[in-house]
């Protein structure tokens, strides 16, 4: 499963492979010397006896004037001669367990003509059952024969040797060699023996454990890149192979299921987690090999898309036969069809992004732009003006991504305080992300670098979830930071209409704060989403009025509820006349327009004092009190 293999991983196999050969060789090395070893003992002793033999031969023949089988009969007949001889023949090695001479009588029987043995000698011609072929044999060869005594425990083999006097066999030298010298030998042999198995104990441990803690590895490395419902790879895999990803040979695209969550809500939960497993299922049968498809959130996917030698096109097909097999698919849970549709934003050349987390945020941009235009397509392209509004940044779609998923993402409260009644009267809902060492990260740092983005998208859905889920019985105002496109955003305002339209309670307690921004492109469009606000009940603030570009005319028609007054001014109003008297007439300005005015940034004392006497109706800041994760009662100084 791990496409992207790196080269250390090869090594442990071919380091297996290796030491098992080598313990093959080495064993089989170990048994062949044993055996070299016994074959040249066996050789040089069969030489010796031979020549003995050879020797005998030729003293029966010249010396005792041997010529026929009778003659041997005759001469050990005599117990003088055959005391003389078995004690010249019993001399000869300490190897021999037995040695006798046999002849085969008239019957074909063969019988003792004389034993040299030191132990169970045998009477002169007694009789001598004969088993092995190899008697047989030697008449007929005339040469001598090897019986290798693999069955008797004490003899090791016995020689056959033919006195032969004018080409007849006139009797056999027969000699048994004990296994005494292969004991010896053994002697000699065992403690190396033993070293060697116990080497071997040891190698053979030392590969069971390599081999385990292979297999376990891979079993936790497949765990660890593997998202448990789907069976896709997860992010931690992109962690792990992002080094050796060459973005040259890659497309990046970013799926997402469309309406997902609407998918949960009618079906339920585990026909969610289905819709999950049948589509990675349609993802893989849709890609190739080669490609890799990756689990990044809840129900969105990271698809790499090998391009090697392949044309643009190309990637388009896959997207394009992924999107359909999606669409054509019947998803049938508990007898029932969910219509199930992917939206796909498809990155063609990644390595124009530099990095791979740019990469994956131009690929989001345009999965927004897909479900912006109806869900359920393919974006590759993005206007200019939609490229322009690219912002690279670190703390970019990636690390929002990881939050969303990890349920990192909280909302901080920061209460907003009526000076005349001493009382908190709504709280700003603030956006924060808990890095995973428990660090605070405020939105300045990633809220601009997934503008225009799915995922800016997503994190507005969840904090207004969020947001209208605590509040829905605190029975305490609160106010929500929208921006223009969350604004003009249907599936944004949607989901306000379907959280607030049932319980106008909520919606009275509601505020949206806008920013007044040269980023309003259609003050037509803005309008009538805020009248849809209002019929709900909800209250409109613009937000950081004052600062950079501010239009009175706009603020008019967006027939806000209040005007919260840019903190630049605000926190040098004590000791700047200039900014004192914009403020002063800004509230005129809000006074006259019906609009409540709070200034934010009151951050001492001084200020805050000021802003009484220029009659400002709510104030927010440090002074009065910090944003913090709960909903405080009371300001600052009214505790102590
Ligand atoms: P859009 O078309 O704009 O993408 O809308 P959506 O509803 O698909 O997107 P949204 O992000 O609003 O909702 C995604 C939902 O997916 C929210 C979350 O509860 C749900 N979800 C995330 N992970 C799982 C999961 O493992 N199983 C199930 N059943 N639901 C999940
Ligand atoms: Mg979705
Ligand atoms: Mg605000």
């Amino acid at each position: 499963m791990v496409r992207v293999i790196q080269p250390k991983h090869f090594l442990v196999p071919i380091a297996l492979f290796l030491l098992a050969l080598f313990f093959v060789y080495v064993y089989y090395s170990a048994i062949k010397s044993k055996e070299n070893i016994y074959s040249i003992i066996e050789n040089n002793m069969i030489a010796e006896y031979h020549e003995l033999f050879d020797n005998f031969n030729n003293y029966l023949i010249k010396k005792q004037n041997i010529h026929s089988k009778n003659d041997l009969f005759l001469l050990f007949k005599d117990k003088q001669n055959r005391d003389a001889t078995e004690e010249f023949l019993s001399l000869s090695s300490k190897n021999i367990k037995y040695l006798y001479i046999l002849q085969k009588d008239t019957k074909g029987r063969f019988r003792f003509l004389l034993d040299a043995s030191k132990t169970d000698k045998a009477h002169f011609y007694q009789k001598f059952d004969v088993e092995n072929k190899a008697y047989e044999e030697i008449y007929k060869t005339k040469k001598p024969q090897i019986i290798h005594q693999a069955h008797i425990d004490s003899l090791y083999l016995t020689y056959l040797y033919p006195l032969v006097v004018d080409g007849k066999i006139v009797g056999i030298a027969n000699i048994d060699i004990d296994t005494s010298f292969k004991k010896e030998i053994a002697k000699l042999i065992t403690p190396y023996e033993l070293l060697f198995q116990a080497i071997v104990v040891f190698i053979v441990l030392i590969v069971v454990l390599i081999i385990f803690q292979f297999f376990y590895y891979y079993k936790s490395r497949h765990k660890l890149f593997s998202d448990p419902l789907t069976k896709l790879f997860n992010r931690h895999y992109l962690k792990e192979i992002v080094e050796y990803l060459n973005l040259n040979n890659y497309a990046i695209a970013m799926l997402d299921l469309d309406k997902f969550k609407t998918i949960n809500d009618v079906y339920g939960h585990d026909a969610g987690d289905y819709v999950l497993k049948e589509s990675a299922k349609i993802f893989k049968n849709s890609i190739r090999d080669s490609d890799i498809m990756i689990r990044y959130g809840g129900e969105e996917f990271l698809l790499l898309i090998y391009t090697r030698h392949k044309k643009a096109s190309n990637s388009i097909e896959v997207c394009e036969r992924i999107r359909t097999n999606i669409e054509d698919f019947d998803f049938i849970y508990n007898d029932q069809t969910i219509d199930v549709t992917v939206s796909i934003g498809l990155n063609l050349s990644p390595v124009e992004s530099k990095t791979i987390d740019n990469a994956i945020k131009v690929a989001d941009q345009k999965l927004y732009i897909a479900k912006q235009n109806g869900r359920n397509m393919i974006v590759t392209t993005l206007s200019h003006q939609e490229e322009s509004k690219l912002i690279l940044e670190k703390k970019g779609v990636d690390f929002v991504k990881h939050a969303i998923f990890d349920n990192r993402v909280l909302c901080f409260y920061q209460p907003i305080y009526d000076p005349k009644t001493s009382q908190i009267v709504k709280y700003e809902a603030l956006v924060r992300i808990k890095e995973k060492d428990g660090k605070i990260v405020s939105p300045f740092f990633f809220m601009p670098n997934i503008e225009h983005t799915n995922i800016h998208y997503k994190i507005t859905k969840l904090i207004l979830s969020m947001v209208l889920d605590k509040f829905e019985n605190e029975k305490l105002g609160v106010s929500i930071n929208l921006n223009y496109s969350d604004f003009i955003n249907k599936d944004i305002l949607k989901l306000i209409e379907e959280r607030l339209t049932q319980n106008k309670e909520l919606a009275s307690r509601v505020t949206f704060e806008i920013l007044e921004s040269d980023e309003i492109e259609n003050i037509e469009l803005l309008q009538t989403k805020v009248q849809k606000l209002h019929t709900l009940g909800c209250k409109i603030s613009i937000d950081d009025f004052g600062s950079g570009y501010s239009n009175f005319k706009t603020v008019l028609d967006m027939e806000a509820d209040y005007l919260k007054i840019d903190g630049s001014l605000v926190k040098n109003i004590a000791t700047s006349q200039k900014d004192c008297k914009v403020v002063k007439n800004i509230i005129n300005f809000a006074k006259d327009a019906n609009m409540k005015t709070i200034a934010e940034f009151v951050h001492s004392k001084e200020v805050y004092d000021k802003l009484l006497q220029l009659d400002v109706d709510y104030m927010q800041g440090f002074f009065v009190a910090e944003p913090q994760p709960d909903l405080q009662t009371k300001a600052l100084f009214d505790n102590v």
